[in-house]
């Protein structure tokens, strides 16, 4: 058989097993009591399903392969039966501020990114809750890309896993806060990142504080509210960017089915359900919200909402859209205005500019440039 023959029939074969996996049961689905009755179930002893376990969600194992203290037998047992579709590192991008740009591929060959954020307190991880997004907001690189596809829990969890220990390795120190603000909208893939965070915070994996993670959202009415019913732990932030429904219509559709009015509603809702933090992001965009008009609008609505915190974010240039950030006098005078109005305000300058790694910068222009 010829080179590329036989290099034609590996990559059908490769193409197979890669269809095939998503209908295999995923291991990272099994809770430790099924995975002992699995174990039991196949004459073997109790505490493999321990060790797997430990594999799983301490060691973060990213094949069955790396289980090195399990028998070459059962780990190829394993394999026949589950599938573990851990995401793989792809593209590691340092910036000048310390900022590191991942790039991760899935099983499916999709690309996404996440991002490390040190600064002098913390050391952030933003996470993507999805491969594209569904909402097409004007100002944001995802949104010109459209939905391509939800990811997996297990997706979102090994983002996090795999920052964390990069952020070990650079800085000696673990990751001190998470937040989904990468691509996606994540309370459109509500029960993927609900079970990713249990993940992440279940003291039999990483074991985080809830109270360091938050989710950002563009405003889905129906499920802030449903945050609430599910009394979730974690904080919400909300991305305002508009502070009347006439502009914010223009930047956000999605603010025509859930109007400012209704969000500050099941703003009230959910914190009453749970007192969790809830912060408002408000990006500048220069002749679009940046007046002291759209500063007094947006004392108004904070006053409505139990908030603690405006971030008043940088606009990060996306080529292709029409949008540029807000100059500095402009800008000073919309913080300023908040100020003496007794809005708590702080301003985000973008981090990673010179990787395009700033949250909701996410997106596919990096694909081909990185
Ligand atoms: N869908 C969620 C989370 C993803 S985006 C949400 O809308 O909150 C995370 C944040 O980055 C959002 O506040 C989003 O509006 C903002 N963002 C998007 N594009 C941006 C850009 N080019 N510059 C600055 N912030 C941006």
């Amino acid at each position: 058989m010829q080179f590329n023959q036989l290099a034609i029939l590996f990559y059908t074969a490769y193409l197979l097993y890669i269809c095939m996996m998503p209908s295999m049961k995923n291991i990272r689905e099994l809770t430790l009591p099924e995975l002992k009755e699995y174990f039991e179930s196949i004459g073997d002893k109790k505490f493999r399903a321990i060790q797997t376990y430990e594999w799983l969600w301490k060691k973060n194992a990213r094949s069955f392969e790396d289980m090195s203290n399990l028998s070459l037998e059962l780990r190829e047992k394993l394999k026949k039966e589950f599938r573990l579709l851990s995401l793989r590192t792809d593209t590691i991008q340092k910036s000048e501020d310390g900022t590191i740009k991942v790039r991760f591929r899935t099983y499916d060959d999709q690309l996404l990114e996440g991002v490390i954020i040190p600064t002098e307190k913390r050391i952030t991880a933003c996470v993507s809750s999805q491969i594209g997004c569904s909402l097409s907001c004007s100002f944001c690189a995802t949104g010109t890309m459209g939905r391509i596809r939800n990811l997996e829990f297990d997706e979102i969890y090994d983002q996090v896993a795999i920052l964390n220990e990069m952020c070990e390795f650079h800085f000696q120190k673990k990751l001190t806060n998470i937040v989904y603000m990468g691509m996606g909208e994540p309370l459109l893939n509500y029960k993927n990142v609900l079970k990713s965070i249990e993940r992440i915070t279940s003291p039999d994996s990483m074991g985080m504080s809830p109270k360091r993670i938050t989710v950002s959202t563009a405003g889905v009415v129906k499920m802030i509210k449903q945050l609430g019913d599910d009394k979730v732990r974690f904080n919400l932030a909300l991305s305002l960017h508009a502070a009347n429904d006439l502009k914010r219509n223009e930047i956000m559709a999605i603010n025509e089915t859930n109007s400012i009015e209704l969000l500050i509603e099941a703003l009230n809702y959910f914190y009453a359900q749970t007192k969790n933090d809830i912060t408002l992001e408000y990006v500048l965009l220069k002749g679009e919200n940046d007046s002291l008009k759209d500063a007094a609008d947006l004392v108004a609505i904070y006053r409505k909402i139990p908030t603690h915190l405006v971030n008043v974010i940088e606009y990060n240039q996306v080529s292709g859209l029409l949008y540029s950030k807000s100059n500095e006098e402009t800008t000073a005078a919309f913080v300023d205005h908040l100020a003496k109005h007794k809005v708590n305000v702080r301003v985000r300058y973008s981090r990673g500019k010179d990787i395009d790694a700033a949250c909701g910068q996410l997106a596919i222009k990096d694909k081909l440039s990185v």
